[in-house]
């Protein structure tokens, strides 16, 4: 199938970003939110990345404004109903996805592939909320996604060979590397990555050592680019703890619990880099 049209819905740290790089592919791409407020403010993020590459003379001016006028604006999901692709980044919520879902599968043309960029839900229960379980599959991107090359792309039991080859080819042409996985909890990025965030808030919790040193010994420790915490906090600390409650439930076994202290976290309102607080705080 030949891909032209593109809708993204959710315009947050994911949603603008896929919204992005599918527009600097030359991708016709509409940003959907729930309010236009919502909107704008993932086109300003947009705007901000792209003015920042034509500073370092990576892109032109001109070049930007080609990519920001291949976006339109859109805070009414009717507008599916001229697209070839939907990807979805709301938030991690089944109750959520399964909504959006079913009033695309209403709106959006017969042919038109319907994707996820779920963390960790399954695929294949998103997809049965749909008439068209075939056309149903996750496109699982990194954050920060214009940075990021990986996107996990995962088959709900139903999606056929003719959709996987569709969204595998179309993600080469975001310059990105796709990486097929089955429909399992946490597919493998967050069932591998996950348990280690939380094991890393539990050695918090239980007093093992400090938010800054328990990053800096991963930093130097393991190579890793960023501290367990940090990543959570840039992750966002609500999608941590809804992976962990989804390979918790999916499971059913206790090792992957979630920790009270990222719970309480998120009862806070500290759920990280997006509002401001976190483990740690930003300006
Ligand atoms: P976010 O909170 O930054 O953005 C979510 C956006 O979805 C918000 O702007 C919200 O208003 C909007 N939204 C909620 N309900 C909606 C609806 N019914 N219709 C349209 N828009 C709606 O969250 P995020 O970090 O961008 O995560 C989005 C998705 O991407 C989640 O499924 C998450 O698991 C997944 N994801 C996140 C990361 C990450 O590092 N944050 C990485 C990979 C995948």
């Amino acid at each position: 199938m030949n891909v032209k049209s593109i809708m993204v819905i959710g315009a947050g740290q994911m949603g603008s970003g896929i919204a992005q790089v599918c527009a600097q592919a030359g991708y016709s791409v509409l940003l959907n939110d729930l309010k236009a407020e919502f909107v704008e403010r993932g086109l300003g993020v947009m705007k901000k990345n792209l003015s920042r590459q034509v500073e370092k003379e990576r892109m032109t001016a001109e070049e930007m404004e080609t990519v920001l006028g291949n976006v339109t604006a859109s805070k009414d999901l009717q507008d599916a109903k001229n697209v070839d692709l939907i990807i979805e980044a709301a938030v991690e919520n089944m109750e959520i996805k399964t909504k959006i879902f079913s009033q695309l599968d209403e709106i959006a043309p017969e042919h038109a592939i319907l994707a996820s960029n779920t963390s960790s839900l399954p695929i294949t229960e998103i997809a049965a909320a749909t008439n068209r379980p075939e056309k149903v599959i996750g496109m699982h991107f990194m954050n920060p996604v214009p940075v990021m090359k990986l996107v996990e792309i995962i088959r709900g039991l139903a999606t056929t060979d003719e959709v996987y080859q569709t969204i595998e080819d179309l993600t080469k042409t975001l310059k990105k590397v796709p990486v097929e996985v089955n429909d399992f909890p946490g597919f493998v990025s967050n069932r591998v990555l996950m348990p280690m965030i939380n094991e890393a808030v539990y050695t918090l919790y239980e007093g093992v050592a400090s938010k800054e040193a328990i990053d800096e010994v991963m930093k130097l420790g393991m190579n890793h680019p960023m501290g367990p915490l940090t990543l959570a906090d840039f992750i966002g600390l609500d999608t941590c703890l809804y992976i962990m409650e989804t390979l918790h439930e999916g499971f059913g076994d206790d090792k992957y619990r979630p920790c009270p202290l990222l719970r309480k976290y998120v009862k806070a309102g500290w759920i990280g880099k997006k509002t401001g607080r976190g483990f740690y705080v930003y300006e």
